[in-house]
């Protein structure tokens, strides 16, 4: 009878080969395994925090009053701005993070540069990535939809047409704060469409009109918000990932 060829040891790797930083060695079988997600294209991912599915707003509150969100809430799924009515934030906070959300520009086109189909996606509350119908809209590079508002434009602009929607997939690593001192600064890396706009770019600070970034010390988590800059812009499927 054949032996049983044994594994090189009892579990799935190796323990001869060179020790990593980590402690563990290359190809070391007893790293612990990773957790599987149920994922469907399309779909949020089984360990999705769902914020948005397009049947109800709870969850949202009003950055005005802390109130209900106030937002109008479509029968297709989607949330639209009301103008007027002000930002709004959700009620579940988040340091880094993976998030998904898909928005659409106003069908019917008004207004140019900074005033076409303006909202924003802030990460933490205070940092934004633009939000902005650049469909043959050109502004101030630092604006444009992808853009890290007032500091680093996107690498391109793959926005699509008014009334077709959008995906962002935005991989947020939150700043560190060691109490008054900032540690490290915040990263952000954003896919418009699948196509790549930021690249682990590290942000100054929170986001700012016309002035310099610079860090305050913040708490570790903030809320998702989304801003009402006066245009019909529409959100749906928001979902976030912890990091
Ligand atoms: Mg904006």
């Amino acid at each position: 009878m054949e032996p049983v060829r044994q594994l090189e040891n009892e579990h799935l790797g190796y323990s001869d080969t060179p020790k990593l930083a980590s402690g563990y060695t290359v190809h070391d079988g007893t790293r612990p395994q990773m957790p599987v997600v149920d994922a469907q294209p399309g779909q949020a991912p089984g360990d999705a925090v769902v914020l948005f599915d397009g049947s109800s707003l709870e969850g949202w509150t009003n950055v005005k009053d802390g109130e209900a969100c106030g937002w109008n809430l479509l029968g297709d799924g989607a949330m639209e701005v009301i103008p007027g009515v002000g930002d709004i934030q959700s009620e579940k906070e988040f340091g880094s993070m993976q998030l998904h959300l898909e928005f659409m520009s106003p069908v019917e086109v008004k207004g140019q540069g900074q005033g076409r189909g303006n909202s924003g996606v802030f990460l933490m509350g205070q940092y934004e990535i633009q939000v902005l119908d650049n469909y043959d809209n050109p502004t101030y590079p630092d604006g444009t939809v992808g853009g890290i508002y007032g500091q680093t434009p996107p690498l391109v602009n793959p926005i699509r047409k008014p009334g077709e929607w959008n995906v962002y997939d935005i991989i947020w690593n939150a700043p560190v704060f060691e109490g008054d001192t900032l540690k490290s600064p915040a990263s952000v890396t954003v896919l418009l469409n699948g196509v790549l706009q930021q690249n682990a770019t590290v942000l100054e600070g929170p986001t700012e009109h016309k002035a310099l970034a610079s860090y305050k010390p913040h708490p570790a988590k903030g809320p998702l918000k989304l801003q009402d800059h006066g245009d019909l812009v529409r959100f749906r499927n928001i979902w976030v990932r912890e990091l």
